[in-house]
Parts: C-alpha cells; sequence; structure tokens
C-alpha cells in the first residue's frame, strides 16, 4: 500500500437518512486534508461499470439535509465475484483511487472486507443503516430518522385506534432484528410489540388486547417487525420458515395481516393494518444522524490521513471510536431480550408477545 492521495466514497445497500451528510464530510475532511475525492456511483456497481466522477467541496454543497444519497445507490451481484471485483480493482485503478470508503450496512462491509484482502485495498467503511444492526457501534446513522417516521406513523394512528375502538397492527421495517421496531414503538406507545428477537404466542396478545379492554381501553395498537415469528415458527428449520412463508403468502402479504387475522378469529376484534414500507427510508435525515453522519465521517478522513486502513468508525458508549471491519462483517447486532430497554418496556406494562 502506496500514500493515499486520490480516495473514492460509495454509498451500498438500503439507503439511510445522513448518508449524504457522511458522504459530504468524507468529502470535505479529505479535501481539507489535501486529498483529491472521486464519487463512486450506485455502490460496488459504479466501481465495477467505471461510473465515476472527481467530487470538488461544491458537490457536496446543499446534501446534508437530503434524505437517501447522492451518489445513488445498488445491490451488486457482480462484485460478489472474483471476476466483478477484478473489474472493479482495474476501474480502481484507471482511475487513480487509492483507498475507498465504504458507507452501508453488512453486506456492504462484507464486500469490503473481501475487496481489502483480495487487492489489499486500504477500506474503510462508515455504518448507513436504518436497521441499527450493525455489530460493533451502538448506533447506526438512519435509524434515529427512521425512528421519527416510524413513532411518528404510530402517533397517527393512535388519533383514529381512539375513536374506532379497534385493534391496529402499524408493521415496520426489519427483517432480522427489532431495533427500529422496539424503539418506534415505545416513542410511539404501542401497547404490544412483536420483534423477531422475542418470538410471540398468540395467547399472550390476546390476552393482553382482553386486559386492555378489562380496564376500559377499547383500542390496541401493536407494533410488528417485518420479522417477526411465533415460538412454533422459531421451532422450525430456516429453510421449513421460507417454505411455510411461500405457502402463506397468496393468504398473507405480510407477518401483520397473520397475526391480524388470527385476533380476529380468536376474540372477534377487528382489525387494521398499516404498513409505511419505504416511507421509513424516507425525507430528511434529523439533527442526530446529521451530526452522528458527520462526526463519522471526518473520522474516516482521518484514520486515512493517519494511514490507518480497515476500520470502521463506530460509537462506543457516546463516544466516536473505531472498530476493524473484520470485527464487523457478517455478524448482526440482535436486541438482547434481557437488555435494559427491554426490561424497562415490561415494566410500562407492554407486551412483548412472549
Ligand atoms: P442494508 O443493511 O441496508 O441491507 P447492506 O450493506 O447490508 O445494507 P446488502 O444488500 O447486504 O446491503 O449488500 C450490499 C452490496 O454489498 C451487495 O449488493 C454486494 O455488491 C456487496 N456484498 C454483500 N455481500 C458481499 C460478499 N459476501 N462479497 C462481496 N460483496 C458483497
Amino acid at each position: 500500500m502506496g500514500t493515499v492521495k486520490c480516495i473514492g466514497i460509495l454509498t451500498s445497500g438500503g439507503d439511510a437518512p445522513g448518508m449524504n451528510a457522511a458522504i459530504r464530510a468524507v468529502t470535505r475532511a479529505a479535501i481539507y486534508n489535501g486529498l483529491q475525492v472521486k464519487g463512486i456511483y450506485r455502490g460496488y456497481k459504479g466501481l465495477v461499470t467505471g461510473e465515476i466522477k472527481e467530487f470538488k467541496s461544491q458537490n457536496v454543497s446543499n446534501i446534508i439535509q437530503l434524505g437517501g444519497t447522492i451518489l445513488k445507490t445498488a445491490r451488486c451481484k457482480e462484485f460478489t465475484t472474483p471476476e466483478g471485483r477484478q473489474l472493479a480493482y482495474d476501474n480502481m485503478k484507471k482511475e487513480g483511487i487509492d483507498a475507498l470508503v465504504i458507507i452501508g450496512g453488512d453486506g456492504s462491509l462484507t464486500g469490503a472486507r473481501i475487496f481489502a484482502q483480495e487487492f489489499d485495498v486500504p477500506c474503510i467503511g462508515l455504518p448507513g443503516t436504518i436497521d441499527n444492526d450493525l455489530y460493533g457501534t451502538d448506533m447506526s446513522f438512519g435509524f434515529q430518522s427512521a425512528i421519527d417516521i416510524a413513532s411518528n406513523t404510530i402517533d397517527c394512528i393512535h388519533t383514529t385506534a381512539a375513536s374506532h375502538s379497534r385493534v391496529f397492527i402499524v408493521e415496520l421495517m426489519g427483517h432480522k432484528t427489532g431495533w427500529l421496531t422496539l424503539y418506534a414503538g415505545i416513542a410511539g406507545g404501542a401497547d404490544i410489540i412483536l420483534i423477531p428477537e422475542i418470538p410471540y404466542k398468540m395467547e399472550s396478545i390476546i390476552n393482553a388486547i382482553s386486559k386492555r379492554t378489562q380496564e376500559g381501553k377499547h383500542f390496541t395498537i401493536i407494533a410488528v417487525a417485518e420479522g417477526a415469528i411465533s415460538q412454533e415458527e422459531a421451532l422450525l428449520t430456516k429453510k421449513k420458515l421460507k417454505e411455510l412463508r411461500a405457502s402463506e403468502a397468496g393468504k398473507y402479504p405480510s407477518v401483520a395481516y397473520k397475526i391480524g387475522d388470527k385476533i380476529t378469529e380468536l376474540c372477534g376484534h377487528e382489525v387494521r393494518v398499516t404498513v409505511p414500507g419505504h416511507v421509513q427510508r424516507g425525507g430528511q435525515p434529523n439533527a442526530y444522524d446529521r451530526v452522528l453522519a458527520t462526526r463519522l465521517g471526518v473520522k474516516a478522513a482521518e484514520l486515512i490521513m493517519a494511514g490507518k486502513y480497515g476500520y470502521m468508525p463506530c460509537v462506543k458508549n457516546n463516544q466516536i471510536d473505531i472498530i476493524p471491519i473484520s470485527e464487523v462483517a457478517g455478524k448482526t447486532r440482535k436486541v438482547d431480550p434481557q437488555s435494559d430497554v427491554v426490561l424497562q418496556a415490561r415494566q410500562l406494562g407492554l407486551c412483548l408477545g412472549d
């Protein structure tokens, strides 16, 4: 590895609010320190196809407040093959790029780790995902903005739920982890929160609804993660669960509809389902995510200046820290059912489905 004079930045995987703030911070701090910067479009795809453009300070003006990513993002199958990565490396060299800053989630950082090992390329990762499931950081940017949107959805449902005496189910993003559902559920005052890390029992859900009815509360709001599973489903192998989901697909578009159907069947309540979907990724990043992405982005440039490669700037105990990408890639940070936040939620009388 020689001296780094020019860096390439890309955003990969799912977009997250704060990615633009990170692009801006890396670009500005790198230029401030005398480096040349190139923007790579559509994640690894742009590296493979050579969709790359020089970035000056003005290219990142007026973007800190924008959601999405000005560099676009993509999922790139070609980059998962040695041939694709060879093309990516050739384009890097052609463009004079000496080091990469990769902004994304677990998959993107796994790609970075493999690429760095194969071609001895200096890489820095940045944690940008609304799922907050990246191992090694207490917080990823995008997460807090997504909580704002998801909890706002629950707020809106509250008004209509209280008027109609129904059960409302709000299905939130999170196939493997329940971070967003847990935090948005708490912030929005949901009555039942169902996350993949705590498999649910229908009986517990029905009991929680009945208890509320007995207390004179005539509506119930359930926040459910799209990857929530029942205790019976938790016993199935991955393959069997996939088969079950496929067989149910015609009847239930997603988990919220299945739970809703069961509630009506078991206790006769009228149920309405709301799925905000990609709205949760959209809109402007909130101030927290802008500051977080900025601080992590500047740290990325600092690491490059110091010749420290193969790291991901992260948050540990409210401080900006660093962790080797090799320790992060391929792992998922799940909600610990015994963590403080879960135990605190239980003390509110919230039902977590178990
Ligand atoms: P999100 O958490 O929002 O889904 P992500 O970064 O985990 O973001 P992925 O779709 O898993 O998103 O990965 C993004 C891209 O990273 C993939 O399309 C692929 O180009 C690259 N990538 C993922 N895994 C690997 C791998 N094992 N080898 C090489 N490249 C990979």
